[in-house]
């Protein structure tokens, strides 16, 4: 898209990641918007920061600590353990996050002349956060639009994507290896594979698996022809 431009909100992670190189490929200029909102590990910050600075987009880091004030979460706080117990909606949920997010993100968006915002949420990803829903994103967007009578749409180019096909994505725009290598996902602040143990881990490995013995049938088949 001729200038066309897009803002991504990025952490770091594999889903954002992803997210970027799609935003790269396919709007002229892109830049990226990170929060700060006290997460247990500073490595995520600066993982995002380092991440935008290689791949050339300039990174701007919003501090959100105010969410912390009212929504303390295991995300935030070293103290509490990260667990999800059946059904129930893990305790790294913080109400209205992602709400936040983007709307900060399109205030940003507007002043820089942006009007696309692209976000990694996704509605298979089946923690099921109320604010990861594609109904919501629209809805967001309508009121977006009305509340600064401007032309915003967000892109949410994982929305029907599961880990195993956020891998293929990835692969598909020659970033296997850079989000393989660069990105972090681990709720212990390790790049790459991480610790191995947490949930975070256990799905990103899961994800990678599974696309990986897909990959390796398709070549099968691709030789057999
Ligand atoms: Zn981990």
């Amino acid at each position: 898209m001729k200038n066309s431009k897009a803002l991504v909100l990025f952490s770091g992670g594999q889903d954002s990641t992803t997210c970027l190189f799609w935003a790269i490929k396919n709007f002229e200029k892109v830049e990226t918007i990170t929060f700060d909102y006290g997460q247990r590990h500073k490595t995520e910050i600066n993982c995002a920061a380092n991440i935008s600075k290689d791949l050339g987009v300039p990174n701007k880091i919003l501090d959100m600590s105010l969410l912390n004030q009212i929504a303390p979460n295991a995300l935030t706080r070293s103290e509490l353990e990260i667990k999800s117990e059946n059904g129930e909606l893990p305790n790294t949920f913080v109400d209205g996050r992602n709400l936040l997010f983007i709307s900060f993100s399109s205030i940003l968006a507007k002043q820089k002349n942006i009007n696309n915002i692209i976000t990694g949420i996704c509605e298979t990803d089946y923690s099921g956060y109320p604010d990861c829903r594609d109904i919501f994103t629209k809805s967001l967007n309508v009121t977006l639009n009305l509340s600064m009578d401007y032309n915003f749409i967000i892109h949410t180019p994982l929305m029907w994507l599961d880990k195993a096909d956020t891998w293929k994505l990835a692969d598909e725009l020659g970033a296997f290896d850079y989000v393989k290598e660069k990105t972090l996902t681990c709720y212990n602040g390790i790049i790459a594979d991480g610790c191995g143990k947490c949930p975070a881990c256990e799905l990103r490995k899961n994800g990678l698996d599974r696309y990986l013995l897909k990959r390796k049938g398709e070549n099968i088949d691709e030789f057999r022809k």
